[in-house]
């Protein structure tokens, strides 16, 4: 059997994430501004990985930048702050096409590290009503409501990459709305200032490529062969 794969940050052929980018990786937690905790900055080498699992083995990535951000949680002492995971769940649009919720994968993973339950606490309420604007608007605009059986718990709440902050900032609003005692937030990346730099659509798990010149020429000829 062949099996040929290539590094998710730089391109190299070998393992989906080679021992430099590894490295690079582990020493870059972030807590942003507005005190959501991150695995990695949305940016360098964290984000060519990032953006880079829409190529490569995304499910092995995934896990490995869901250890990540357990380690973070764990340096940071919120872990002993939570007794409930969950997660801001993307739109059903961007989940039909996907076939899944990269949030609810990555919350699921972290919750199984930690031992704690995960939980659907979150339902979107901004979809219904707004089948005329555009993905890239519904999504800026993502709104929550909380499950009852949020009232007295203390969540984590999950989102894969964070740019403007907006969709975690409406997730824990919605969960303190519902009675949680504490909310903290944690994602996978998140941009080191809480801005946007100007990008519509980011992250691996959006089918628009937001950079598609970055990385088409490194990644474009990767190959299985079993
Ligand atoms: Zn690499």
């Amino acid at each position: 059997m062949i099996f040929v794969e290539h590094c998710a940050g730089c391109g190299r052929r070998g393992p989906v994430l080679c021992r430099t980018c590894r490295f690079a990786l582990v020493a870059s937690g972030i807590t942003t501004p507005s005190g959501v905790i991150a695995a990695v900055p949305f940016r360098g080498r964290a984000r060519d990985v990032v953006l880079g699992l829409k190529y490569g083995n995304r499910r092995a990535v995934s896990r490995h930048l869901a250890g990540l951000l357990v380690n973070r949680l764990i340096e940071t002492g919120a872990h002993r702050d939570v007794d409930v995971v969950t997660w801001a769940p993307t739109s059903t649009a961007r989940r039909r096409r996907r076939g899944f919720d990269q949030a609810e994968l990555v919350a699921t993973t972290v919750a199984r590290q930690l031992g704690l339950p995960v939980r659907a606490l979150l339902r979107r309420t901004d979809e219904s009503q707004q089948t005329g604007v555009g993905r890239a608007e519904r999504q800026q605009q993502a709104t929550f409501v909380a499950h009852p059986r949020t009232d007295g718990r203390h969540v984590l709440v999950v989102d894969d990459v964070v740019t403007t902050g907006a969709t975690l900032r409406h997730a824990e609003r919605a969960l303190r709305t519902a009675g949680a005692a504490t909310v903290h937030c944690a994602a996978v990346a998140a941009t080191p200032d809480g801005r946007s730099h100007g990008e519509l659509v980011v992250g691996p798990w959006t089918s628009t490529v937001a950079a598609p010149a970055v990385t088409a020429g490194r990644h474009g000829d990767r190959h299985h062969v079993a």
